[in-house]
């Protein structure tokens, strides 16, 4: 009889971290539960933890490298991919320059330590302008303004609700419910925002769906998409106009309120009610109650950000925090102190740089790096000098997560080279040349680097591998280490010596970030590493010289890796404590309330209302068993009845003669789907919805759960030319579209 063995981790399928307690048996996942012992999540899970299991057993999942040939897909030998990847992408650099080869990143990079650390290792290879990733879909604007306001990278000084102490929560354009926090770190959503209410606060929710969080709120309104901006600004102008302006801890730390009263001005509640759809009244008492209780928070995500006004929504949501003072005070709003601080690991520098270069065709603005992922197929399909002509794709599945998809199907297709680090042979990946498939979350370690930056409680935890990688398969870090060595021309250099090149890169910039132990030097950093290897080894030294670190032997009570280690369901490092002298990074060591980018953009908001051709706007949709799209391959995800439905309300379903349980037919300016109808008085008139990552019906993919549950793609819909100007970010909320009932018109276009 083969023994049981348990093992701790963090959940993979979401933001939450959830702790996970599994068991094993030989070589098989034999059951997933929450951890009742992590002191964060304290037992909560969702129904995807399972997909943990049915992922790792998933016999679609790739394990061994693919190259595509005329006869079809081929097994390949890892260092024979490697040396033909290298090689026809160094071809197409000697040909056409860096910015020909491109690359895109998912967010599933997020639960994959080797990936998001050695990720900035493979791009310093490439050394090309042409980097697109998920947040450059749906969080470009959060990464402006929080850059721009304070001082930071991403997400290095992103305020979180401090939810279990609030006593006032806004929440605008977000579903924690079903999504479990994003840009807020939190297991147990459901409890944390009924807590709310039970310890006597309120809970507002502000979204065009009376959503699954709504549900739970003490007060639900219906927005128009796109005019968040607009509710938050005429709030902000009720604070001025009432005086009950109090920065609280910001007091004597913000630059540029004499400019956000002058813009306020303009955005009086009267005038913004109708477009906004929440009457005047409203709109002033909501503002009056944020300054007015003990603490508050507004919190706004997907919804604030895919939309036209996405960058002077999010700039909206946090004005309303520091004025009526609940920025870094307990209840409020606060910084995370994260046990391993990433942004030792960036290069040092103030706030971020937006606009050193801009992309070739749309004239976009790079942010941080990035150029907003919508043009993406325009810099494929415009030719000319700096035309994308090579993709590499980490973890992502962009024909079904990025706007316009039948156009960036069309660019990809004309790619000369497509690489795909990735599992499963998707949607997009079909189209590659080669697929270099690296474990699932179960056969790796992990540290929750990124999430935890933006946790409501201060935690750690190191994540076990449940489960080895399979023989020979290499881990992400590994890949990435690998093809960039090839790009530096360090073909024969074994990966471990790359490694210690990355360390000492690593090392050298958290020594220049550290202001705790002025004699530590990277070459100590390095010695007392010496025989770790990977990501594990740069999560040590992160660790130790993070705040609640050793120091390296400096601090003999602090955190190290193998304390860590030690406590496998984590350790609880207290709430989240005031630190907006430490966060703050601006030339001027102020807030800068008051960015130009945003100023300038505040006209386009005053004189745009945009609807469709018979009014109707199209929103996304998030489900309780969804996150990527390739948890539609895990059976477990997808039993029961189709989610992919069209949600319309019943007066604009009479009046365009859709009937319950019939097909729409569903059409923007980019293109056409068909899909099943419900009709609801859950979604505001003039507004439909749709859930995003199906259309699982297309030919030459291996995933044959999810080809049984196809739906659709939404992002058939989406237009790329329709975006946030400030950000460049794609509106996939607030697509005008029509609709007809598709019977007698034939088949899906
Ligand atoms: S809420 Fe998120 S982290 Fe928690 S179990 Fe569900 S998917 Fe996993």
């Amino acid at each position: 009889m083969q023994q049981t063995q348990t093992h701790y981790r963090s959940c993979p399928f979401c933001e939450a971290t959830c702790g996970l307690e599994v068991e094993t048996r030989a070589d098989a996942i034999v059951s997933v539960r929450g951890d009742k012992r992590d002191p964060f999540s304290r037992g909560f899970i969702c129904p995807k933890a399972y997909g943990l299991k049915e992922l790792y057993h998933d016999e679609d999942r790739l394990r061994r490298p693919m190259r595509r040939t005329a006869s079809g897909w081929q097994e390949v030998a890892w260092d024979d991919a490697y040396d033909e990847i290298a090689d026809r992408l160094l071809a197409i650099r000697e040909r056409h320059g860096n910015d020909a080869i491109g690359m895109y990143t998912g967010n599933p990079v997020v639960h994959d330590l080797g990936a998001l650390l050695y990720r900035p290792v493979f791009q310093r290879a490439l050394d090309s302008r042409s980097l697109f990733n998920s947040s450059a879909i749906d969080t470009l604007p959060k990464i402006v303004q929080t850059g721009l306001m304070f001082g930071r990278p991403f997400p290095t000084a992103v305020p979180v609700p401090d939810i279990d102490r609030t006593d006032y929560l806004l929440i605008i354009g977000a579903n924690p419910v079903v999504s479990h926090g994003s840009l807020m770190t939190m297991p147990d959503a459901p409890g944390r925002l009924k807590g709310v209410r039970q310890r006597g606060g309120k809970l507002v929710v502000i979204d065009p769906r009376r959503s699954e969080t709504a549900a739970l709120a003490d007060e639900h309104h219906f927005i128009r998409p796109g005019t968040d901006a607009l509710l938050l600004l005429a709030m902000v102008h009720t604070l001025f106009d009432e005086a009950r302006i109090d920065l609280g801890a910001a007091r004597d730390r913000v630059a540029g309120l004499d400019q956000v009263r002058e813009v306020a001005a303009r955005f009086t509640p009267e005038d913004v009610a109708e477009r906004c759809g929440i009457a005047p009244a409203d709109i002033r008492r909501l503002a009056r109650e944020l300054a007015s209780a003990r603490s508050a928070a507004c919190y706004g995500r997907l919804g604030t950000c895919v939309q036209e006004f996405g960058t002077l929504a999010t700039w909206g949501c946090d004005l309303v925090n520091i004025l009526t003072g609940n920025l870094d005070r307990p209840g409020g709003v606060m910084f995370a102190t994260p046990a391993v601080p990433v942004d030792a690991a960036l290069p040092p520098g103030k706030g971020i740089e937006i606009g050193r270069w801009r992309s070739r065709v749309g004239n976009q603005p790079e942010v941080g790096g990035l150029i907003p992922s919508s043009t993406m197929a325009e810099e494929i399909l415009t030719e000319g000098d700096g035309q994308v002509r090579a993709m590499v794709l980490l973890m992502t599945n962009p024909l079904r997560s990025a706007a316009n998809s039948a156009q960036l199907e069309q660019a990809f297709r004309k790619l000369e080279l497509l690489v795909a680090v990735d599992f499963y042979l998707n949607e997009t990946t079909r189209h590659a040349d080669f697929i270099l498939p690296t474990p699932s979350a179960a056969e790796h370690e992990h540290y929750d680097v990124g999430l935890y930056c933006l946790a409501v409680r201060n935690v750690a935890k190191w994540s076990e591998a449940v489960r080895p990688a399979p023989d020979g398969s290499p881990h992400t870090w590994e890949v990435l280490a690998n093809l960039g060595a090839r790009l530096m021309g360090l073909r024969d250099v074994p990966v471990a010596d790359v490694d210690a090149l990355v360390l000492q890169q690593y090392a050298a910039a958290a020594v220049e970030r550290n202001q705790r132990w002025q004699d530590l030097t990277a070459d100590e950093i390095v010695a007392k590493l010496e025989g770790g290897i990977g990501p594990e080894r740069v999560v040590e030294m992160l660790l130790r010289v993070g705040p609640y670190g050793d120091g390296f032997g400096r601090n003999p009570d602090g955190l190290t890796l193998e304390r860590l280690k030690a406590q496998p369901h984590g350790i609880d490092l207290g709430p989240l404590e005031p630190r907006l002298d430490q966060v703050l990074n601006t030339e001027s060591g102020k807030i800068e309330l008051a960015p130009q980018l945003m100023l300038d953009d505040v006209e386009r908001l005053a004189s745009r209302a945009r609807a469709g051709g018979n009014g109707l706007l199209l929103i996304g949709r998030r489900d309780l068993r969804s996150t990527n799209s390739f948890t539609h391959n895990l059976p477990a995800l997808v039993k029961g009845p189709d989610r992919c439905t069209l949600h319309i309300h019943p007066s604009d379903a009479d009046r365009l003669r859709i009937e319950p349980g019939s097909r729409a037919r569903v059409s923007s300016r980019v293109g056409t789907v068909e899909a099943p109808v419900e009709i609801t008085t859950d979604l505001m008139p003039g507004v439909v919805s749709l859930p995003h990552g199906w259309g699982h019906d297309a030919d030459g993919t291996r995933l044959r759960t999810a080809s049984e549950h196809a739906g659709v793609n939404t992002n058939l819909l989406t237009d790329d030319q329709l975006y946030d100007t400030a950000s460049g970010t794609a509106v996939l909320f607030g697509t005008p579209v029509e609709i007809e009932p598709a019977e007698s018109k034939g088949a899906e276009a």
